[in-house]
């Protein structure tokens, strides 16, 4: 039986927030929730000053502009992009791979590691993760689920902590209070302490019958994990939610109509692909990256769709939003998120279920399967058209601004 490492991304929101501020690196921070109610991620410096997790805003507002804490609203759509990102990269490693949450994910390690070091090809996974999004991150590594929680508790502070392995697991086990065990809710902690089991360790000696008898065949379960041996197995990966088309360009794109013309290509691939997989996005994301530093915006889409007019108006629409003028951009993408089976969705004018529409799109992507890419395209592509004239075609299907490339 391998390994499973639970990668866990280090104060995730504030994590986020500072990739775009890299100046904010060493500056306590933290994040609030909707409503800016209260603090949902705290930068180790915010920690440091005592800032609780849950605690509500209003009443540490004074102490956070005494202590200069720069505090940011969630931004919920961005994280979601982020977590993507680093769940992509993550799953190029694992044979298995279980997102658990947002901001962690079981992998299940190969048994056999070909010769390779566990502990540096862990430390390498991490500074990809870290150089690739610029999310920091910690593996916790054991035998079970419940044991990688633990570890990861202690790779927070080390990066990788490896507690496989009896003698360390006891050592280590000692020193958890029995209401940190991962799946051990208050409730059961203080029936646990009643009998005078305090720590991980004193659980994990306990009878098995004796805890069933107790706690039920869940509770066994645990005992069983913290003696490493798997109850639970990583429960299957979702198949794939999102397209994604991005590119680095040739050279930099410094003009705003470039980038639109590139971006548009982008839009119409991935509109191809959603409608060959009979699926229909329900978020768009656009994202332009200058050097290392990545702008992207995400937009709902009220009614889910595949139609590359609709697409591309939404597309343009956020990119104008996100260029700023005089930057030297090297990369553009457009990632589709949230898809739903064309079946699922509801009717609407845009809908590509009106047959006008869905006539229209097949027939492009016909027209180009059998002529070739791109020998029929959108007025977006490749054309200085203005979008408003767009627009106002947009309704009509004899008047759509298609183009034949010469
Ligand atoms: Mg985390």
């Amino acid at each position: 039986m391998g390994l499973i490492a639970l990668a866990d991304c280090n104060n995730f929101y504030v994590s986020c927030e500072r990739v775009f501020r890299p100046k904010l690196e060493t500056t306590p921070l933290i994040v609030l929730s909707n409503q800016d109610g209260c603090v949902v991620s705290r930068s180790n410096e915010a920690k440091e000053l005592g800032i609780k997790m849950g605690e509500p805003y209003f009443l540490i507002r004074e102490f956070c502009e005494r202590h200069k804490v720069v505090v940011f609203s969630s931004n919920f759509s961005l994280y979601r992009n982020f977590s993507k990102r680093v769940m992509d990269i993550l799953s190029m490693h694992a044979l298995e791979m279980e997102i658990y949450s947002i901001d962690e994910a079981f992998l299940e390690y190969p048994e056999d590691l070909d010769g390779k070091d566990l502990l540096k090809e862990s430390f390498l996974l991490c500074e990809k993760v870290k150089r690739w999004t610029g999310i920091p991150i910690s593996l916790g590594i054991a035998e079970t689920k419940t044991l990688a929680k633990i570890a990861a508790g202690f790779a927070k502070k080390v990066g990788v902590f490896d507690l496989s392995g009896k003698e360390l697991q006891n050592d280590i086990l000692k020193q958890i209070p029995i209401g940190e065990v991962w799946g051990i809710g208050r409730r059961i902690a203080k029936t646990l302490m009643s009998m005078g089991i305090r720590t991980a360790f004193q659980f994990k000696e306990m009878d098995p019958s004796r805890v069933r008898a107790k706690l039920g065949v869940v509770g066994e379960r645990i005992v069983w994990e913290l003696r490493g041996l798997r109850c639970s197995e990583l429960e299957e990966s979702q198949p794939k939610k999102s397209i994604r088309v991005s590119r680095s360009f040739g050279e930099i794109i410094q003009k705003k109509e470039v980038l639109e013309e590139v971006l548009s290509t982008f839009i119409s691939k991935g509109a191809e692909r959603l409608r060959s997989e009979k699926n229909l996005a329900t978020e768009i994301t656009v994202f332009i990256q200058e050097g290392f530093e990545i702008t992207c915006l995400s937009e709902k889409i009220a009614v889910p769709t595949s139609d590359t007019t609709y697409l591309l108006q939404i597309g343009k629409h956020i990119l104008a939003k996100i260029f700023e003028q005089g930057k030297r951009y090297k990369k553009c993408g457009v990632v589709f998120s949230q898809l739903v089976q064309e079946n699922e969705e509801i009717k609407d004018l845009f809908s590509p279920k009106n047959p006008k529409r869905k006539l229209l799109m097949e027939t492009i992507d016909e027209l180009n399967s059998r002529f070739g890419k791109n020998s029929l395209f959108f007025g977006a592509v490749g054309m200085r058209k203005k979008w408003k004239e767009l627009l106002h075609t947009e309704m009509g299907f004899d008047h759509l601004p298609l183009v034949k490339t010469v």
